[in-house]
């Protein structure tokens, strides 16, 4: 798993170029599931959760600049595309706090379950990520 010293190229999906200088994949993890939430031969509707449909995947990286989150909102529904959203951080705390999911409706914060598995294997080769996992405020 371990790459040190990788530059790794990205392109968010608002066009921006992104190089992670000397970067090193600490964890990632996927939401997919095989089975679908719905009749067979159909697929999700707008809006409908079915995580064979729609999923998300989740890179933590280590890089020369402190750490970067990859978050790839992924699709096989005909007429969707998939969005990969780069976030850069300064501390691990950071990455725990773009990891966190807020909500307007007054639910508290929480993170999400592949988010935490992500989070999990980073906290394996990186002690920051390590101490801010452990001592994370949210479920
Ligand atoms: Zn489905």
């Amino acid at each position: 798993m371990n790459t040190l010293g990788r530059d790794v190229r990205l392109v968010d999906h608002d066009g921006t170029d992104v190089v992670l200088r000397d970067s090193e994949l600490l964890g990632r993890q996927t939401s997919h599931r095989n089975s679908h939430r719905h009749p067979a031969g159909t697929v999700a509707r707008p809006g409908e959760p079915c995580p064979a449909c729609r999923w998300f995947e989740v890179e933590i990286y280590r890089h020369r600049d402190g750490y970067a989150l990859v978050t790839v909102g992924k699709t096989q529904v005909i007429g969707e595309v998939d969005r990969l959203r780069v976030r850069t951080a300064t501390s691990p705390y950071e990455v725990v706090e773009l990891l966190t999911q807020h909500f307007d409706d007054g639910r508290l914060p929480r993170l999400p379950r592949a988010s935490a598995l992500a989070l999990s294997r980073a906290a394996e080769h990186d002690d920051g990520i390590r101490d801010a996992y452990v001592n994370r405020a949210v479920a």
